[in-house]
């Protein structure tokens, strides 16, 4: 099988190997020492205040778009949230569902946005905005300066989900001011699923402590307070976490994140440069892409047959999309470990698919 979804996605043998092992007992020095670790690394890697926190919660990445609202948000907030997708009608849920007032900034798929979107929310009184920085959906990369500093101007707390760009696209938490950033450990930090991380400025610390939260195993006081001895309040995905562990420590050992982002964004170049090449009937409907995804929609047959037919033929998969965009777009990663003759061969059953008019 090669995996070109969006996560899980491919892991180095060295994370594998970790998974094939018992998993340990974790109330020990040893596991405290290596949590602690994590934190300092995912500071590095995020490049966050020194005074920032990391927490790490046992949770998909939806989890951690919970726990950000339920413990830094109120019901005296005023929001702004952007959607642009699957993943930002999830936060326009939740604010829905913990009563949190907000607007939504609605965006039609594929498009960016722009200074015009945000304008008429100027110096409105708006207290906080959430985002994905990445639109994974529909493959839409937003210009998260434009909301940086529309944060700085009105004095909006941010929330950034960076599930699927946290290692393949820039991000600086500290230029940014942002006062949460969102990842989960089976998208670029290519670990199975099952762990949250969530970075933490001074402004969400305050937010949280002063703030009642309405779940206990999403508290992040409680997180937070474990952590400070590199502990967690629950039993967590105790190899999850060691898999980071030995993922982060990979890529602090070859030069960290700015290393880590240029081999996605080569491997996004090589595979979008080859579409070109061959001329191959797909379209890319993104108005601004990140590193992390491709998304296409072929002109000549139906997204999901094609997702189909190299699943079951070729034992290849790309990422299908649902709803209504089930049919018009499929996504190709370059999350995980991947290299480039794993998209000479996509690129060759895409070329064998268009010989027998599949496609
Ligand atoms: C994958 C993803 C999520 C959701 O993550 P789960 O781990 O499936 O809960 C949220 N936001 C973005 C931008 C994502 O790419």
């Amino acid at each position: 099988m090669i995996n070109f979804t969006v996560g899980p996605v491919q892991s180095s043998e060295s994370v594998l190997a970790i998974g094939a092992e018992q998993v340990p007992y974790f109330r020990t020095v040893e596991f405290s020492e290596m949590m602690l670790e994590n934190e300092r690394l995912i500071k590095k890697f995020a490049h966050t205040t020194e005074d920032s926190r990391v927490v790490f919660m046992t949770c998909s990445g939806s989890g951690g778009m919970e726990a950000a609202i339920i413990n830094t948000l109120t019901k005296s907030d005023k929001a702004l949230v952007v959607n642009g997708g699957s993943f930002g009608q999830r936060f326009v849920e939740l604010l829905t569902l913990h009563e949190i007032p907000f607007t939504e900034i609605k965006l039609e798929y594929g498009k960016a946005l722009k200074p015009e979107h945000l304008a008429p929310y100027e110096g409105k009184g708006y207290t906080a905005f959430l985002l994905q920085k990445h639109e994974t959906s529909t493959g839409v990369h937003f210009d998260i300066n434009l909301v940086s500093d529309f944060c700085k101007r009105n004095d909006c707390f941010l929330i950034v989900d960076t599930i699927s760009t946290f290692l393949t696209d820039p991000f600086d938490m500290e230029a940014l001011n942002a006062g949460v950033m969102i990842t989960g450990s089976q998208k670029a930090l290519a670990c199975p699923p099952g762990i949250a991380v969530m970075a933490l400025a001074p402004s969400a610390l305050e937010r949280i402590e002063h703030t009642k939260c309405c779940c206990q195993y999403l508290d992040l006081k409680l997180a937070l307070k474990n952590q400070e001895r590199g502990q967690t309040p629950w039993t967590p995905a105790v190899s999850v976490l060691r898999q980071i562990n030995v993922r982060l420590k990979e890529i602090d050992a070859v030069g960290g994140d700015q290393v880590e982002i240029a081999r996605a964004a080569h491997l996004a170049n090589y595979f979008r440069n080859k579409l070109i090449e061959y001329q191959l009937p797909f379209e890319i409907v993104s108005e601004s892409l990140s590193n992390a995804v491709t998304p296409l929609h072929p002109t000549t047959q139906s997204a999901y047959e094609i997702f189909l037919k190299l699943k079951d033929e070729y034992g290849i998969w790309i990422c299908p999309n649902g709803g209504d965009m089930k049919d018009k777009i499929f996504r190709v990663g370059h999350l995980g470990c991947l290299t480039e003759a794993d998209y000479d061969k996509l690129i060759a059953a895409f070329l064998e698919l268009r010989g027998k008019k599949f496609i």
